[in-house]
């Protein structure tokens, strides 16, 4: 089983709740080890390349502007099987299908504004954290 590191992003809407604490606390009381953290509000340019996966999709203006609305927090986690376990812990997209007992399953109702993000395969995780992350800021 791989040692991974994924990309995890408290969106704006996690910052603007004041659940900052509650999500770094999950990642770390499971085990995760810290390696990247900053808060910063991203630039249209840094949102658009995030994003650029779904470009084309219809929701993609309105994604932007609200990754760019405020603070986000930036992280990279460091664990066994990180990128599938992180998913895991901030569950499915759509609310009726994330599970009581994951972040999105405990705090949210909305597609949109879901708290959180992790990066969804080795790929896109190195990717994410190379676009977010210099070399010197991760310990
Ligand atoms: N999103 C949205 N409307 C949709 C689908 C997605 O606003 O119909 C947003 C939502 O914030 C989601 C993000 O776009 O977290 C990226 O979508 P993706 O399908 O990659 O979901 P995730 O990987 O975040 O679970
Ligand atoms: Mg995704």
């Amino acid at each position: 089983m791989p040692v991974e590191r994924t990309y995890i992003m408290v969106k704006p809407d996690g910052v603007e709740r004041r659940l900052v604490g509650e999500i770094i606390r999950r990642f770390e009381t499971r085990g995760l080890k810290l390696v990247g953290l900053k808060l910063l509000q991203p630039s249209t340019e840094l949102a658009e390349a995030h994003y650029a996966v779904h470009r084309e999709r219809p929701f993609f203006g309105e994604l932007v502007q609200f990754i760019t609305s405020g603070p986000v927090v930036a992280m990279v986690w460091e664990g066994t099987d990180a990128i599938k376990l992180c998913r895991n812990m901030i569950g499915a997209l759509k609310p009726l299908e994330a599970i009581p007992g994951t972040i999105r399953g405990d705090f949210t109702t909305e597609v949109q504004t879901n708290l959180v993000h992790g990066s969804d395969a080795p790929e896109t995780a190195a990717n994410e954290i190379g676009l977010w992350f210099s070399p010197g800021e991760l310990i």
